[in-house]
């Protein structure tokens, strides 16, 4: 199947240097391949999303020479496909509601056993829980190497459906993943741990699994991960070479010193791109 990769950002803030790294990474290894780069935006979190941030990051990729292939796909129009799946879940009882406020949650520990501790209230919507089964989940990173995880021990019963309605990134990005056909996810490490639980949702839902590399986070000096949510380091599209530069060299590529523009400088680490360059800097704590 030919290669397809994307890049898939919420809108919680400026683009920031960690998710330029994600984008520069993802966009290198889908060129390399011959292979398409998609983009997909995961506003599907109203709350948490940052009025304005979904355009902002959209307006700032071209800046830096990324240019999606394909439409943008948003999140917040994909309502019925994630209805359609959470139906299929439940109709496979691989789902049960949970009525749990926050603080029984925080008396009784993460959920593990299949069922809500709290006696159903038939006047209030539930969130809606995976029951996570006892099984170890393996994959193979392309970048950090042989993976295993026992779902119900690191994820417990996650949620798929909260209280309000609003469905959790694992069931989307799985449903999304297989809608936009990718063979390939590109991402940082911070989801590394994310992976088996979508693996098992796609084969719960009869999902081909992608193949998966997890690029190194981009930490601050003081190990802190880098994310829109800290506002760290939003990057400047009105001077995009500096941290295009910066993101190519954090992906221990060759940095190209005179290409004039970001499609140039882009075009320049492309052709001289060495995939195994960003183990060097593999792991999932980096500077
Ligand atoms: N939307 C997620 C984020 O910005 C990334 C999702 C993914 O690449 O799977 O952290």
């Amino acid at each position: 199947m030919d290669y397809r990769g994307r890049f898939a950002p919420s809108p919680t803030g400026q683009l920031h240097f960690g998710s330029l790294v994600a984008a520069v990474g993802s966009w290198l290894c889908a060129r390399h391949a011959g292979g398409k780069w998609l983009l997909r935006m995961e506003d599907i979190d109203p709350p948490r999303e940052v009025p304005g941030s979904a355009n902002a990051i959209l307006a700032a990729l071209p800046a830096f020479g990324l240019v999606a292939d394909e439409p943008v796909q948003l999140q917040s129009q994909r309502k019925a496909a994630y209805d359609d799946a959470f139906a299929r879940l439940r109709r496979i009882g691989a789902v049960f509601p949970c009525w749990c406020s926050r603080s029984e949650l925080a008396a009784s520990g993460p959920h593990r056993d299949g069922r809500c501790a709290s006696a159903p209230d038939p006047g209030r919507e539930p969130a809606w829980r995976l029951h996570t089964p006892d099984i170890d989940i393996a994959f193979d990173d392309a970048l950090q190497g042989p993976q295993r995880q026992n779902l119900r021990e690191s994820a417990g019963d996650f949620v798929i459906r909260r209280v309000e309605g609003l469905y959790s990134y694992q069931l989307a990005c799985v449903v999304d993943d297989a809608y936009q056909g990718i063979t390939d996810v590109v991402r940082g490490c911070d989801l590394l741990d994310s992976t088996p639980r979508q693996i098992h949702l796609q084969r719960l839902l009869g999902l081909p699994t992608p193949r998966y590399l997890h690029l190194p986070l981009a930490l601050d000096a003081q190990g802190r991960k880098l994310s829109k949510s800290t506002q760290d380091l939003p990057v400047d599209p009105a001077d995009p070479l500096p941290a295009l530069r910066g993101a190519l060299g954090f992906l221990g590529q060759l940095v190209p010193a005179d290409a004039a523009d970001a499609p140039e400088v882009l075009a320049a680490a492309l052709s001289r791109f060495d995939p195994t360059h960003m183990r060097q800097r593999s792991g999932c704590f980096v500077i």
